[in-house]
C-alpha cells in the first residue's frame, strides 16, 4: 500500500487538524477531532468514516489501523502517517494517541424528537463544562436516551475535551440545538413528561412518574433552570441532599435521575 507520510509541523493537513481544537474552525469545516482506536473503531462500526486520519509512523500495516485507513479511503478521506511529535502537536497531549481522526459532526434537526414510549431525551440549559457534557453524553448512551437537546448557548459537544469524556457516546446520540424559545414552543406540543430538576423541588426523583416518554431538563451549573424552562416542566424533581453541599455536580445529578428512570424500565 501507498501511503501518505507528514513529516513537517507547518503542513497544511496538521495545521487544519490542529485548528479543530477551536469552536470557530469546527464550526467553518463541520469536523472535529476523536483521538484513539477504540472511539475511531466505534465511530466506523456506527458508519462514521474519518474524513481525515493521523496515525504513528510504521503502524500502518497494524491489522486495526489498516481498517481505519481503508474505511477513511473507501469514503474519499485521507489517511496520513506522521511522526510521533506531530501527533503530540495536533491532540496537544504529551502522550498521544495512535490515531487521531478527523470526523463531520452530526447535528439532528428538532423533527427527529417524537414521542415515542420509552423514549427518553436529555435537555441541558446552557451547559458550560465540556467535561459535564461529555459524561452526560456517555451516561446517556448507558442508559439508551435517544440523544441531548442543548438549549441556548451550550459547550460544544464536538469540543476535544468533550469527545474524550463521552468516550466515543458522541456518535451515538442523538445532537439538537434549540434556543429557550424554541424550546419552550416544542414542549407546548410534547406528547409526553418533561421532568424538570431542581433544588426548589418539593416531588423526590423516586416519586416521579417516569411512564411517559420523557425528556429529562437539567440546569446550567452555576444558575440552575431559568424561571421559563422550569415552567414547561411538567413534574420538577429533586435529588435529597443530606450534608452541607447545596447540590450535586450536573453530570452527576444527570446520572442519577437517568438511573431512575432506566430503574423503572
Ligand atoms: N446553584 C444552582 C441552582 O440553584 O440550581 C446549582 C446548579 S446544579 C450544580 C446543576 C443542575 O444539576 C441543576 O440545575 C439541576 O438540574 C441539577 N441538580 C443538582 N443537584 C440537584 C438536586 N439535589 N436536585 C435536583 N436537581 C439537581
Amino acid at each position: 500500500m501507498e501511503y501518505e507520510v507528514i513529516t513537517s509541523a507547518a503542513n497544511k493537513d496538521v495545521k487544519l487538524l490542529r485548528s479543530l481544537h477551536e469552536r470557530k474552525y469546527r464550526k467553518q469545516t463541520g469536523w472535529f477531532l476523536a483521538e484513539g482506536m477504540r472511539i475511531c473503531k466505534e465511530a466506523i462500526s456506527l458508519g462514521y468514516a474519518p474524513v481525515r486520519l493521523v496515525y504513528a509512523a510504521g503502524r500502518g500495516d497494524d491489522a486495526m489501523v489498516a481498517e481505519l485507513i481503508a474505511a477513511c479511503h473507501q469514503n474519499g478521506g485521507r489517511a496520513m502517517e506522521v511522526a510521533p511529535d506531530l501527533l503530540s502537536r495536533i491532540s496537544r497531549k504529551d502522550n498521544p494517541q495512535m490515531v487521531i481522526g478527523a470526523f463531520s459532526q452530526n447535528w439532528q434537526k428538532p423533527q427527529v424528537i417524537v414521542p415515542q414510549i420509552d423514549d427518553l431525551w436529555i435537555a441541558l440549559d446552557r451547559v458550560r463544562d465540556p467535561g459535564n457534557l461529555g459524561t452526560i453524553m456517555r451516561t446517556a448512551d448507558a442508559v439508551g436516551a435517544k440523544g441531548i437537546i442543548l438549549i441556548e448557548d451550550c459547550t460544544d459537544p464536538y469540543s476535544l475535551e468533550a469527545v474524550r469524556a463521552s468516550m466515543g457516546a458522541v456518535f451515538n446520540v442523538a445532537l439538537v440545538k434549540m434556543s429557550e424559545a424554541d424550546f419552550c414552543d416544542f414542549s407546548r406540543n410534547w406528547q409526553g413528561a418533561i421532568i424538570g430538576t431542581a433544588l426548589q423541588a418539593s416531588v423526590d426523583y423516586r416519586a416521579a412518574d417516569y411512564s411517559k416518554p420523557t425528556i429529562m431538563l437539567m440546569g446550567n451549573e452555576q444558575s440552575g433552570l431559568t424561571e421559563r424552562l422550569r415552567d414547561t416542566a411538567t413534574q420538577l424533581i429533586r435529588m435529597p441532599m443530606q450534608g452541607r453541599s447545596d447540590s450535586l455536580n450536573l453530570a452527576v445529578a444527570t446520572g442519577v435521575s437517568l438511573y431512575e428512570w432506566l430503574r423503572e424500565r
